[in-house]
């Protein structure tokens, strides 16, 4: 593949570069190219008039292309309006080009028709994609593309506009014309046609995270239960004026989505606190804010171009966030793409939003970097070694950076302490109101959970069993007290296995000593006494290493429609007194 660059001037220049471009491929033989043109000026007429030049001198190309917020021609920052030319020097490689209009078609026919299309060509290896910024989320447009191919690349980016506050964009193709809402696909491949992308931010979680409360669809709502917009105001500061775009993008959101990383830049802030972001956001999903270190973006993209290096392409398409232009606000603001200049020529703009597939998911990032490298045929050379680093890249580490780890350093000991301090807090609450010698619930605890079946009036369908070891001075006197506690602690598990499992409502509490109470809701007198029973029986039948076998008594009660706690307690303890006094080892029903 080879590129040739034109930066627009003048018609007249700009007709003669086409003439020279013509004579040059007449030349060397070469039919099959595209035109790709970047464009900061978003006037339909401007870029009708180019493509109509382009037909006159260039009446067979294809051509595309797309308004920007800034265009790049080998990572520099180029001219308002740049034009290449792809030259495929492979008679295998193939391209197509497609548009769709977002108005005419919903998002899940484009995507099927992309599908099919993907189905259709078994020599695609990438598709490329340009579009317009949607009205709401590009969430569908990404889901529905998951069904292609999982060896397929897919990449691309949201045009733009000089201004990236606003919404208007435009995309274009020979064949679909000028739109302000429309995709357009190209596809890649042949046999001998390879390519590889990757995607850099180098943005970096920074302080506590937040859980996504409530969200609805692109809207995110509430984090950690209160309004997104609040968050932006309690630890930056930002206000939700008319500045809260440009202030958030220093410090978008960070978030983990299908299983990638994602940087994303909110679109907008509404009245109730709300955050429209571009794509939808799940509840449940982690987000926390994220900050930019110019000396970690730079060590990062140093890193991770060295993958594009050793691929040897031929040439680079760039899709870089103008979030990041905005971001080194320097006199050369693609600063950062230094180690992409001598690897291959190259053709990008700063876009309104990237897309890249990781792990067989297409997402839809912001404040990102995504660069595709494409080669036709074998590596013509190995890989030219990378640059070797500046000093001044690796000595000192800027304040920022310093006080942004402190910050994340902090935010982490302060959530561990958070989660310990919650711990505690649980397993004292949980002390309060447990037995400690057998685990069951205390008086107090049982006494509260009877009240509070007795709260509220009418029909109490609710069951007391009270039970007591029989003769159990004598288990302490003849065996000692230690013996005493095996066979106390052996009734409370009893209780603990064999009947709360019957049900999740039971509850079990050691009244006092020996002594113990269920509760059982929405129990009957018949079932609470078959519970009594089983539990007489379980017991009866447990042998203890000293003391062998013992007994127990048991009263069973439910609760009627004037009882008191008084009363009703007094009635099962009555049952358990009368079980005790003709026999033990029995269950009284009262
Ligand atoms: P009854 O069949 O009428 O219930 O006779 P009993 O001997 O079981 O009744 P009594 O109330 O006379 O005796 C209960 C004994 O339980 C007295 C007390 O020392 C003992 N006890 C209370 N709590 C514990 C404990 O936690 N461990 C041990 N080992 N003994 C306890
Ligand atoms: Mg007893
Ligand atoms: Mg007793």
């Amino acid at each position: 593949m080879k590129q040739y660059e034109i930066i627009y001037q003048n018609e007249a220049d700009f007709i003669k570069e086409l003439e020279d471009l013509k004579q040059k491929c007449n030349t060397a033989g070469a039919s099959n190219l595209m035109f790709q043109i970047f464009s900061e000026i978003l006037e339909e007429a401007v870029i009708n008039r180019l493509c109509q030049m382009i037909e006159q001198i260039f009446p067979e190309a294809p051509y595309f292309g797309c308004s920007t917020s800034g265009n790049l021609i080998n990572c520099q920052l180029s001219g308002e309006i740049i034009v290449t030319a792809t030259i495929f020097e492979y008679e295998s490689s193939q391209f197509k080009i497609f548009q769709y209009d977002l108005h005419s078609k919903p998002v899940e026919w484009i995507t099927e028709a992309i599908t099919k299309e993907a189905e259709n060509s078994p020599w695609l290896r990438a598709i490329e994609m340009y579009f317009t910024i949607p009205e709401s989320s590009y969430t569908r447009f990404c889901e529905g593309l998951d069904r292609i191919r999982p060896d397929i690349q897919m990449f691309g980016g949201v045009a733009c506009s000089d201004d990236i506050t606003s919404d208007a964009s435009c995309v274009f193709s020979k064949d679909g014309g000028f739109s302000e809402s429309s995709i357009v696909i190209v596809f890649y491949g042949g046999k001998d046609f390879h390519v590889d992308s990757i995607r850099v931010s180098g943005w970096k979680p920074l302080g506590r995270k937040f859980t996504v409360t409530k969200s609805d669809g692109s809207i995110l709502q509430e984090l950690n239960g209160i309004p997104a917009y609040d968050v932006y105001y309690k630890y930056l500061h930002i206000n939700n004026d008319e500045n809260f775009f440009y202030n958030t993008l220093e410090f978008p959101l960070f978030y983990e989505h299908n299983g990638t990383n994602i940087v994303r830049v909110p679109v907008a802030s509404n009245a109730d606190g709300s955050i429209v972001m571009s794509s939808d956001i799940d509840v449940g999903s982690t987000v926390s804010l994220s900050y930019g270190d110019p000396r970690t973006i730079l060590e990062i993209i140093a890193e991770d171009s060295k993958n594009i290096r050793s691929f040897c392409p031929d040439l680079l398409h760039i899709f870089s966030c103008a979030a990041r232009r905005t971001f080194w606000n320097t006199s050369e603001p693609a600063y950062e793409l230094e180690p992409f200049k001598d690897i291959a020529s190259s053709v990008g703009f700063f876009s309104h939003g990237e897309f890249i597939r990781t792990n067989n998911y297409l997402n839809q990032h912001n404040v990102t970097l995504v660069v595709a490298a494409m080669r036709e045929g074998p590596k013509k050379s190995a890989a030219a070694p990378a640059p070797l680093k500046s000093k001044e890249h690796s000595s000192r580490i800027p304040l920022v950076s310093r006080l942004a780890m402190f910050i994340s350093a902090t935010s982490l000991e302060l959530e561990q302490a958070n989660n310990n301090l919650e711990i505690a807090n649980k397993n004292l609450k949980e002390a309060a109101i447990t037995d400690g010698m057998t685990g069951l619930f205390n008086r107090t605890e049982t006494q509260r959970r009877i009240a509070e079946l007795l709260d509220g009036s009418g029909e109490r369908n609710f069951s007391l069993v009270m039970l007591d070891i029989d003769n159990f001075k004598q288990v302490n006197d003849n065996f000692g007290h230690q013996e005493g506690d095996t066979v106390i602690i052996s009734l409370a598990e009893i209780l603990h296995n064999e009947i709360m499992r019957k049900s999740t409502k039971y509850a079990a509490g050691r009244w006092g000593g020996e002594e113990f109470m269920l509760v059982l809701p929405d129990t009957d007198i018949s079932a609470a006494s078959l519970v009594a029973e089983l539990t007489r029986q379980c017991f009866a039948n447990t042998s203890f290493p000293i003391a062998r076998t013992q007994t127990i008594s048991l009263g069973v009660t439910k609760a009627k429609k004037d009882d008191t706690l008084d009363t009703l307690c007094t009635r099962v303890d009555t049952a358990l007194y009368q079980a005790k006094k003709t026999g033990k080892n029995k269950v009284v029903i009262l």
